[in-house]
């Protein structure tokens, strides 16, 4: 790789430079980074990746971040800094939400290991796919996909972190377009929310989840299944009612059936959400308060609603291995848990160390693509013989 290095001491500069060379890279040195600058913004040479230093006397390294996002450089960045590691793991969130491609963040002295290990994640980018690239539905499209029918559940699996053992499935709306690719929620809970037809969305994925549950049940997959309801669903009072009756008529138990709230935005009456989540509690439907630690999923939340689960945010859970911080964090959300006496599930769980991290964290269920991605509902009893088959090695490793 073509690297363009920047660092205010020639010692660091020669030393990493030196240590890059040794790994087979091409080095393109600067001291200052209003010197590299200009070399990106002339466009004339290709660099795949910057890697550079945070305190500097002239423009520091955050400042450079933001000229990089700004000329659109598309390669690989590394941040390098003898600061102390939460200002360093603030200036890397920082450069991914300018939107640039991250390889990692290192600490001075460079450790030669650390450094291949942060110049081996140059890959292609744009791996997973990002629907929220795309701008959100218009009502009338939305309005027009759900008068065609054209809402599609996926189920993403749940799996216990102690035995391996498959317990659940979180349903997950699509929406099919007419060219047969999907629309993920992203680009259009909200439209939904704002224009009042989370309902009629919601009752339409259960009107598919329920039915698709008893279907497991009698094929023998015990499996709870769990529907994202919004805070304005709970603005209706009959809505325990619905629930009860539609649950019923599908042969559905109730204590196999779990509700992930998420609360976008505040609710316009306090007391109606817990006047409803409390009746559905009392009914034993099982009440998941959804992506923990963001928007206002809060700890308002926990003290005020009949919660039985806490899902901790993908965005506590991925990498926290790796970062002191989402530690922290993460782990005083599992404590909470623990102490109110809720189940705790970690979704975003993306590679094996995430899982090995859960591992040995005492958390209850886990969700992610390493696991599994969401799929369609024919996909479920293949995919568990295929998980049954995974679990020997997943579950020798790590504790
Ligand atoms: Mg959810």
């Amino acid at each position: 790789m073509r690297i363009l290095l920047i660092d205010d001491d020639p010692f660091t500069l020669k030393l990493l430079g030196r240590q890059l060379s040794n790994l087979g890279h091409m080095v393109v040195a600067h001291e200052q980074a209003g010197e590299a600058l200009p070399r990106l913004e002339r466009n004339e040479e290709v660099f795949d990746a910057v890697m550079c230093d945070l305190r500097m006397p002239e423009m520091d390294g955050i400042e450079f971040v933001r000229h990089l996002a700004r000329i659109g450089f598309t390669g690989g960045l590394v941040l390098v800094s003898g600061e102390d590691a939460r200002i360093l793991q603030t200036s890397e969130r920082l450069a991914r939400e300018h939107g640039l491609y991250v390889l990692g963040a290192l600490r001075k002295p460079v450790a030669p290991d650390a450094l291949q290990r942060v110049m081996d994640q140059q890959r292609p980018r744009h791996a997973r796919p990002r629907a929220s690239a795309s701008a959100p539905l218009t009502t009338a499209e939305l309005d027009r996909a759900i008068a065609e029918d054209r809402l599609e559940c996926h189920y993403q699996p749940k799996v216990s972190v102690n035995s391996g053992a498959v317990t659940g499935v979180e349903t997950l709306a699509r929406l099919r377009q007419a060219d047969g690719t999907l629309i993920y929620p992203d680009r259009f809970i909200t439209t939904a929310e704002e224009h009042g037809l989370i309902n009629t969305l919601t009752r339409a994925v259960f009107a598919a989840a329920l039915p698709q549950a008893r279907l497991w049940r009698d094929a023998g997959l015990d499996l709870h299944v769990a529907v994202n309801v919004s805070m304005d669903d709970l603005d209706d009072l009959a809505f325990p009612e619905y629930v009860v009756r539609e649950a019923e008529r599908a042969g559905v138990p109730l204590t196999s059936l779990v509700l992930e709230v998420t609360e976008s935005r505040l609710s316009k009456n306090p007391l109606l959400p817990l006047d409803i989540l409390s009746r559905l509690r009392l009914k034993q439907v099982g009440l998941s308060i959804d992506d923990f630690g963001t928007g206002y999923s809060t700890m308002t939340q926990l003290r005020d609603l009949p919660f039985n689960e806490l899902k901790v945010d993908r965005g506590f859970v991925h990498s926290a291995c790796r970062d002191a911080s989402l530690c922290a964090i993460f782990e005083a959300s599992l404590g909470m848990a623990r102490q109110l006496g809720m189940r705790s599930v970690s979704e975003g769980v993306e590679d094996a160390a995430d899982w090995l991290f859960l591992r040995a964290s005492g958390c209850d269920l886990a969700q992610g693509y390493y696991i599994a991605r969401p799929m369609p509902a024919a996909e479920v009893a293949n995919w568990v013989e295929l998980w049954a088959a995974r679990l020997p090695e997943l579950m020798g490793s790590g504790t």
